[in-house]
């Protein structure tokens, strides 16, 4: 089964995209999470990408889907995309690849969060400089402040998490992702999902919808 995950940036993909993918057994790929490790690396991928994530744009089409494809080439079990495709063009080289391969998407997932409740979620995030778990300030906040639970690394405020920036990335979502609804919602794998209860909530209604799906 091959899965993607939708939603406006600070919809809880990432959150959600764990717990998922734990208890399906798939393969999580998160476009975001790659490039963040690569730019930490310095390697030349994150030097060419660092740009366009600090300030809010999308990295190019022909770079994403060269990163998707070395990525899944020798994958075998399912997978679970967070963050990809963000354009049509990157579901076509996706649905292209597929094809290749005698496989396809599965299943659509869209986490649907109001604009207004992402604004204010995303200027709260806080990720943990070392494991990468992710606290909230107001709703999910750490035992002690700016230390991790897990791992006690620092929390910091992700660069593209500034309000400036936050504002461009819900620009270029509106603009260039939300397209995708249209060209997912046509074909009966998509499935919408309230993305507005908790964490764990969320995870059980995703799973329920799956379920139906995969009978
Ligand atoms: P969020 O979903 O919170 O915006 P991500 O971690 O998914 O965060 O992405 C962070 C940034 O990485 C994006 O704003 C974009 O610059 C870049 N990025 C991640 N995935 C893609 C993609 N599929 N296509 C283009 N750019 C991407
Ligand atoms: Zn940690």
């Amino acid at each position: 089964m091959n899965l993607i995950l939708l939603g406006f940036p600070g919809s809880g993909k990432g959150t959600q995209a764990k717990a998922i993918s734990g208890r399906l057994g798939l393969v999580h790929i998160s476009t975001g999470d790659i490039f963040r490790e690569e730019i930490s690396r310095k390697s030349p991928l994150g030097l060419e990408v660092s740009g366009y994530i600090s300030s809010g744009k999308l990295v190019p089409d022909l770079v994403v889907l060269k990163l998707v494809r070395s990525r899944i080439a020798t994958e075998t079990k399912g997978l679970l995309f967070d963050g990809f495709p963000r354009t049509v063009e990157q579901a076509q080289g996706l649905d292209d690849f597929f094809a290749t391969r005698e496989q396809r998407v599965d299943a659509v997932l869209f986490l649907h969060v109001e604009e207004n409740e992402v604004v204010k979620r995303l200027a709260a995030r806080r990720s943990c400089a070392k494991c990468g778990k992710i606290y909230n300030t107001i709703t999910a906040p750490p035992a002690r402040e700016n230390v991790c639970d897990v791992c006690q690394g620092g929390l910091i405020l992700r660069n593209d998490d500034m309000p400036e920036v936050i504002k461009q990335r819900l620009m270029v979502y509106k603009d260039l992702t939300e397209p995708l609804l249209a060209y997912y919602r046509g074909n009966g794998i998509f499935h919408e999902i309230k993305g507005d209860s908790s964490p764990d909530a969320i995870t059980e209604n995703a799973l329920a919808v799956l379920k139906t799906w995969s009978k």
